[in-house]
């Protein structure tokens, strides 16, 4: 979608130097920094606080006392957050909370954000460039019984935790649940956040039978150097690893939850051994207990808005897809850069850094030496991470016919596989046109990469020509090219 110069959608106001879409460590670090080197800036994003996934704040009707307790690095968040608002105040940053950015269109140095609150449409934002720094969401691997009440995703059990302070499986704040009422949460699927959250839950209170991994980390030998230079990771897992075992938490590598069992909510989950392409082995299940399951294979990058201005992508060592970008963070459209999680997952400190890269590049200066040197580092780390626990192919093998994959329009596995063998779809595109998978309320955004490693295709982009539900009323209001 793109429009003229003149478009009277356009909010009245003058337009920004910059756009940023995403509040989050990406966003945050490079409004501040555009700001700093003279660009005006507007900042939206759908929370109301900045901070993204990683600073995610718990409801200030909760009080909580300490929300840092559940942060790393909380430093680098509120030093960036008053530079946020000193900009504010100076006139030179407009931050916009609670706006869930819906489409971009434009082109070249004129580009209008339209944007919604809960109930009604925003002033469209005009900028003569724009940043998408929109995060990612989890990666959902189905299996039976992954839709039973307790089941989470893992990072979304760590989002009930920061935002919540509720533990999954009690619905309890920690601090006020009883010792045997503090529920026990199964953590797996795969990637380093399986960690963090496991040590998170288990410092919260609740009791962890176990870690699943269905990856190795053998995988990791191959890479020491980039092991060596990144020393600071290094001892943040050491950190998690200390802190599971001193909660007698036990790790299974190699390893996947196959079922989940339980009539209104789960109760137990069929853990079994995985060959190397994640199939499971024969005779290798066993079941533990538990009263909530906390299970998610890594993150996917977030790329409707981006993709809908038809930026490149490519396939990521974690196999999933990430925006094609210059050393500068450019995007293949003109005017439009990225940073952060959607040129491919990598952590905080990652997004911080290519959110100041991407500042510098729009603002026209030279990027700080320093700068490169340490998204160079960080990337290769967060590629080696990425390859380390890619989905191996295997893993359908955990999955028969009656389960649903497409959860909104309740769609099989064995559907699709019958669009995939007997009516010749080769990617999820078209599984999606034959089966309804992907067509409901979230767009594929959950089951996205199932639908498409059943298809056998490469990773599906994001193609949604809007990012979230709009009334007719507002795209009514968008002119026609
Ligand atoms: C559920 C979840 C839990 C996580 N937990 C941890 C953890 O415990 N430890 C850890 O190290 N890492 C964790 N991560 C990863 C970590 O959050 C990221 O590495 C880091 O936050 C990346 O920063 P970012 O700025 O690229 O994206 P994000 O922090 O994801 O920020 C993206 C921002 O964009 C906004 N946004 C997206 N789309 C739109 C739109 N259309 N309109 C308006 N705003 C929009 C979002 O509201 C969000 O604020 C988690 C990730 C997820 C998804």
């Amino acid at each position: 979608m793109t429009t003229s110069p003149s478009d009277p959608a356009a909010g009245a106001g003058p337009a920004a130097d910059l756009a940023v879409v995403g509040a989050g460590p990406a966003g945050l670090a490079a409004a501040v920094t555009a700001a700093a080197l003279g660009l005006t800036v507007t900042l939206l994003d759908a929370g109301a606080r900045p901070g993204g996934q990683y600073y995610r704040h718990p409801d200030p009707a909760l009080g909580a006392t300490r929300p840092q307790a559940l942060h790393h690095d909380w430093k680098a968040f509120t030093g960036r957050e008053a530079e946020l608002r000193a900009y504010e105040r100076a006139g030179r940053v407009r931050h916009l909370p609670n706006r869930q950015v819906w489409s971009v269109t434009g082109s070249g140095a004129d580009w209008t954000v339209h944007s919604r609150t809960d109930d009604e449409a925003g002033q469209p934002v005009r900028a003569r460039a724009v940043l998408f720094a929109t995060g990612a969401y989890e990666r959902q691997l189905p299996f039976p019984g992954w839709t039973l009440p307790g089941v989470v995703g893992a990072g979304g059990a760590q989002a009930m935790l920061k935002s919540g302070l509720v533990l999954p499986g009690t619905g309890v704040p920690p601090a006020r649940a009883k010792p045997r009422a503090r529920g026990r949460v199964v953590v797996a699927g795969s990637g380093p956040l399986l960690l963090a959250v496991a040590a998170s839950l288990a410092a919260a209170g609740a009791r962890v039978p176990a870690v699943v991994e269905a990856a190795g980390y053998g995988p990791y030998a191959r890479h020491t150097g980039t092991l060596l230079r990144n020393p600071a990771k290094l001892a943040e897992g050491a950190r998690y690893g200390g802190a599971l075992l001193r909660h007698r938490v036990r790790p299974l590598l190699r390893h996947a939850v196959v079922e989940a069992h339980g009539t209104d909510r789960v109760e137990a989950v069929t853990v079994a051994r995985l060959d190397h392409d994640w199939r499971p082995l024969p005779g290798t299940g066993r079941r533990i207990p538990c009263d909530a399951l906390a299970v998610g294979h890594g993150l996917v990058p977030e790329l409707s808005l981006a993709t809908a201005l038809g930026c490149a992508t490519r396939t990521a060592a974690d196999g999933t897809a990430a925006l094609v970008l210059t050393p500068g963070l450019r995007t293949s459209v003109p005017g439009v850069w990225a940073a952060g999680e959607t040129g491919g997952i990598g952590g905080a400190q990652l997004a911080l850094t290519e959110g100041e890269i991407a500042a510098h590049s729009i603002a026209g200066r030279a990027v700080p030496a320093a700068l490169v040197r340490r998204r160079a580092r960080l990337r290769a780390f967060a590629d080696a991470m990425g390859a380390a626990h890619r989905p191996g192919g295997g893993w359908t093998g955990w999955l028969p016919e009656e389960t649903a994959v497409c959860r909104c329009e309740e769609v099989p596995a064995g559907r699709i596989r019958e669009a995939v063998e007997e009516l010749g779809a080769t990617d999820a595109r078209t599984v999606k046109l034959l089966t309804r998978a992907g067509m409901g309320w979230c767009q594929g955004r959950v089951c996205g990469p199932a639908v498409a490693a059943l298809a056998g295709g490469g990773p599906a982009a994001d193609r949604r020509p809007l990012a979230c539900p709009v009334r007719l009323g507002e795209l009514a209001e968008l002119p026609v090219d």
